[in-house]
């Protein structure tokens, strides 16, 4: 009988997102051996099954070293992880994703949420390896949560704790796409930082509109601007920073971790947001001068939720060694 090992073994990881779709084989140390990136195809799930399998085939690195298939979703999962149940911005609902990879591929699959799967990234190959306890915060076009705990991510009654992007943080706030107002999501996300700089232009020439087009400025250019000085960009810093604070403050009281990790595109301005978030933290925290909880930028960068899915492929791969 063939045996495995985890710091041996190469893994299938496919992260499904909104926009992109990413395959990858990556090996029981977290390195990406080899990668491919294509846009998600939008309607049909068995359109991005396809998809995945010729990405995957058009891989260079031997597959027969590829002993299981991990995934990431976008959207709620059902408890074994076999059916993406909702994922709204695709517009998936009762997909049984995890049979269909398993049988287009030819491999044993398992999935999970994609910011579950960030968390076990961070536990497994990032910053989060050693810790009992920590959160995950992905702040990108929505904003998402996961408590990693004792070896695992923390699922819930309902499969939804950890789902920080929608505790409210802000009374009469902004819409949310769930209905509420003044969620962390839409406080806090890509999309928010936009319509915070548009809100404080009303009187201005539109100098804030790219000079392309109409589209106003996103998360990434406000940023860049607000580290030139630009007082109405520092502005928009200072409103996410408080509402990503205010979502901290949460965590921190409920579950005392020894570190969250921040993650997702809006990561990428964590040298604005990080010493604004710091500061706040004291006001809303109890003790918070007396906590020694890290609070950083993931080291993962872009590649968490396939990393994610790798440590998925990579825990199963384990578990099936222990029952053999
Ligand atoms: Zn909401």
């Amino acid at each position: 009988m063939l045996e495995y090992h985890h710091s041996m073994s190469q893994v299938l990881a496919v992260d499904v997102g909104g926009t992109k779709t990413a395959v990858g084989i990556v090996d029981g140390t977290g390195t990406i051996l080899e990668k491919r990136i294509a846009q998600s195809p939008r309607g049909d799930p068995v359109a991005v099954v396809a998809l995945v399998r010729s990405m995957a085939e058009s891989l260079c690195v031997p597959t027969r070293t590829v002993v299981a298939l991990g995934l990431a979703l976008p959207g709620v999962l059902d408890h074994p992880g076999e059916v993406l149940l909702r994922s709204p911005s695709s517009g998936w609902y009762e997909v049984p994703f995890t049979r269909l990879f398993s049988e287009a591929l030819g491999l044993p699959a398992i999935a999970d949420n994609d910011v579950n799967a960030c968390a076990l990234a961070e536990a497994t190959f990032g910053g989060g390896a050693g810790l009992d306890s920590f959160f995950w915060m992905t702040v990108s076009t929505g904003v998402g949560g996961a408590l990693y705990q004792g070896g695992r991510v923390l699922a819930g009654a309902n499969g939804m704790a950890g789902e920080i992007g929608h505790l409210v943080v802000k009374a009469d706030g902004a819409l949310c796409g769930c209905g509420n107002h003044g969620c962390l999501e839409a406080e806090a996300a890509g999309p928010a930082w936009s319509r915070k700089l548009i809100a404080q232009q009303a009187d201005s020439s539109g100098a804030y509109v790219a000079a392309s087009g109409h589209t106003p400025l996103d998360a990434r250019a406000i940023a860049e601007s607000a580290r030139k000085g630009d007082p109405r960009c520092l502005h928009v810093v200072d409103q996410v920073s408080e509402a990503l604070a205010c979502g901290m403050a949460a965590v921190l009281t409920l579950f005392d971790p020894q570190a969250i990790f921040l993650g997702g595109g809006v990561a990428g301005a964590s040298d604005l947001l990080l010493p604004r978030i710091e500061a706040k933290l004291p006001g809303l925290v109890l003790a918070y001068d007396k906590r020694n909880t890290k609070i950083t930028a993931t080291s993962l960068g872009s590649d968490a939720a396939l990393l994610g899915a790798a440590a998925l492929a990579l825990r199963y791969i384990e578990r099936k060694d222990f029952h053999t």
